[in-house]
């Protein structure tokens, strides 16, 4: 008989799930707490359940988990988990130390179809979405490695492999139960969420009176050579991307980050920067310059620093709020979908040898 999975539901469906067993309501918000505040992932360690209602709990029930497939651990602290689902398909998942807190960076698909030039997740192209269990499994797995050190995490960073807003439906239930106070009570201002720019999304995002962070990847600023480095141009040019991105901070409130990806002489010069600024100078935003990872094979370099240093001073003389991102764990593949990469090509020329 297939098991039920609980991990991702609200308390409610929870309580209704597992109603026909004989458990009342309270009984359903102790399993809630027992799995979004204490990372069980099973029904045995219940102790506070009747030992029969644990019982029949495991003979209907599961509670879907993520396990480590392999792990890499930078000297600043970051740590980029490949986390295999319960159908084996595996994701990263990154936990960034910061002084304010930790940090994490989740996934909410298995690979990506958005095709963007310089990125290894959207290599072997998209498998499946992930759901709302296995979103909230990757924090609850951090969670659990940082309960250890009487840590946990303070804010998620949705911008791991996969485009979030071609989720849609399961990325918003996994940061609405986030939120809930019985499960991480996390709040909205406490999470990103960054698009390539799927324009109906962002709309859609806009009217649910939920404040996150929203980060574009904006990555050139003009459509031809954004085009180049990211197919998704083609469908929604910069200009309707501004537009949502405008939509999006006037309903919200919000500062829009724009993320721009540097790669020596492709948008890294002069001129480029001035044009950004000038597209930015009256908008609300913040910039965050990403030198690039390399990927030699596609050409793809990273500018030299002096090159990156001007482009940021460009961007602040014209009073644009904007900062280079800290260099977390380049050293361990950090970029996303770079680990699950290397696993892959192991396992195929494994298979091939
Ligand atoms: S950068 Fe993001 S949207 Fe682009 S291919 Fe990679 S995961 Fe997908």
């Amino acid at each position: 008989m297939e098991k039920t999975n609980l991990c991702g539901m609200f308390v409610e469906e929870i309580i209704a799930a597992v109603a026909p067993l004989g458990l009342e309501k309270y009984r359903g918000r102790q399993l809630a707490e027992w799995i979004y505040q204490r990372y069980a992932t099973d029904f045995a360690g219940m102790t506070n359940l009747p030992m029969d209602k644990r019982i029949l709990l495991e003979e209907h029930f599961s509670v879907e988990s993520v396990t480590l497939a392999a792990q890499e651990e930078a000297a600043d602290g970051t740590t980029k988990y490949l986390l295999a689902l319960e159908d084996g398909l595996a994701v990263e998942t990154v936990l960034m130390p910061h002084k304010y807190g930790n940090s994490v960076c989740v996934s909410t698909q298995v690979g990506c179809g958005m095709g963007c030039v310089f990125c290894a997740s959207t290599l072997h192209g998209v498998v499946r979405n992930l759901t709302v269990g296995e979103i909230l499994a990757q924090v609850l797995y951090v969670n659990q490695m940082l309960s250890i050190k009487n840590e946990k995490v303070d804010s998620v960073v949705i911008m791991g492999s996969g485009e979030p807003l071609a989720n849609y439906e399961q990325v918003l239930n996994f940061i609405r139960l986030c939120h809930e106070p019985y499960s991480m009570n996390m709040s909205y201002r406490s999470f990103t969420l960054s698009t390539a720019g799927l324009v109906p999304g962002i709309d859609r995002l806009a009217g649910e009176g939920i404040p996150v962070t929203l980060a574009i990847s904006l990555h050139a600023p003009s459509n031809d050579v954004r085009s180049r480095l990211m197919p998704i141009n083609q469908t929604y040019p910069i200009e309707t991307v501004f537009a949502a991105a405008d939509r999006y901070a006037s309903a919200s409130g919000r500062r829009v980050t724009y993320e721009y990806t540097l790669i020596a002489g492709i948008n890294d010069s002069e001129e480029q920067a001035k044009e950004l600024a000038r597209l930015l100078k009256y908008r609300l935003a913040n910039v965050n310059l990403i030198p690039v990872n390399p990927v030699p094979e596609r050409g793809l370099f990273r500018p030299e620093k002096e090159k990156i240093q001007r482009f940021l001073q460009i961007l602040q003389a014209a009073k644009i709020t904007a900062t280079v991102r800290r260099e977390m764990g380049t050293e361990i593949r950090a970029a996303c979908g770079q680990l699950r990469h290397k696993v892959l090509n192991g396992k195929s020329s494994q298979r091939s040898a």
